[in-house]
């Protein structure tokens, strides 16, 4: 039976943690923008004319690496952003487990700016957790990044809840907001441990591969579901995440219908009976 103590989460304009910045409740992925494992340079004015009308559609909020595209994704961004007030934009990026030590981190950061032509980043994040890797060293060094202006705020991704417990003790002048993680109704494993601890804390959850990888689009019953809103499957997928308090959910889309599919997952909530039934259909 589904827990009685729903509560649904209304807003399109999320907070950052506790931070007090506004995000908003759908971002954009960039994993397979201007290449994947690779450079490639053939659609790049596509791209960013992608980019930018997801800007326009709302989702202000764009996730990229120094690994995407080996830094590509991220010199996509920066030109894409030019057409807007770059304090309108929201910009994640992450350092890769290549770059994990104190002096790599710094330059991985100074890279990653130069790529994103900016003067700063809002959210830097460690990509991957690695056994080796000196965390409280890195953590130093997120908090020198935070002291120069370059980066806004710190966060982690595919960390679980104890090594993020970790991560925030080696912090003395700011915290840790975020941690971006798998997510969505068909793996719901994170509410387990790390979503009661995130929520308990306020750390906002970016749930990635929102739609799993697209097949979520074609599910019967969240489609089932979605005709009673007209809204589709994917877009029942995505306000099914952000109906949760620190969820925000940041899909890929490579083409404006499925960019304003996305956005118009924002705007309306699913009712608490839909979501009891589909908490059912799709167990943690
Ligand atoms: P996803 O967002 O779940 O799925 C993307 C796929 O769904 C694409 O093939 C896309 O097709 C399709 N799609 C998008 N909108 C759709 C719609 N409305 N209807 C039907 N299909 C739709 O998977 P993801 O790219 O793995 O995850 C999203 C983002 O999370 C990534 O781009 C990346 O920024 C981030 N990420 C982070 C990590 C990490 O370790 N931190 C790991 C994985 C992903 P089209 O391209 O044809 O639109």
């Amino acid at each position: 039976m589904a827990s009685e103590t729903i509560s649904i989460d209304y807003d399109d304009l999320k907070e950052l943690g506790k931070t007090g910045a506004k995000i908003p409740a759908i971002g954009l992925g960039t994993w397979g923008i201007g290449g994947s494992f690779h450079p490639d340079y053939s659609r790049d004015e596509y791209w960013v004319k992608i980019i930018r009308k997801g800007i326009e559609l709302g989702m202000w909020l764009i996730d990229t690496a120094e690994m995407y595209a080996r830094g590509h994704a991220e010199e996509l961004v920066g030109r894409a952003i030019k057409a807007f007030d770059r304090d309108n934009v929201f910009i994640i990026t992450k350092v890769w487990p290549d770059n994990l030590s104190y002096e790599k981190v710094i330059k991985a950061a100074e890279k990653s700016l130069a790529r994103l032509d900016t003067s700063y980043i809002d959210l830097y994040l460690i990509h991957w957790p690695t056994p080796s890797m000196p965390l409280k060293e890195i953590m130093k060094a997120f908090e020198f990044l935070v002291e120069k202006g370059l980066v806004r705020y710190i966060g982690v991704s595919n960390f679980d809840a104890k090594l993020l417990d970790e991560a925030r003790s080696y912090l003395s002048k700011t915290d840790i907001v975020a941690n971006e993680v798998k997510y969505s109704i068909a793996d719901r494993t994170i509410e387990r441990d790390l979503l009661p601890y995130a929520q308990k804390e306020r750390i906002t959850i970016i749930a990635y591969s929102p739609l799993e990888k697209g097949r979520l689009a074609k599910d019967r019953i969240l489609a089932q579901i979605g005709r009673k809103y007209n809204k589709s499957a994917a877009q029942v997928a995505l306000n099914w995440l952000i109906s949760k308090h620190n969820v925000i959910a940041i899909p890929k889309a490579g083409t404006e219908s499925h960019l304003k599919e996305n956005a118009e997952a924002m705007g309306w909530r699913l009712s608490l009976e839909d979501l009891r039934y589909l908490d059912e259909k799709y167990p943690v």
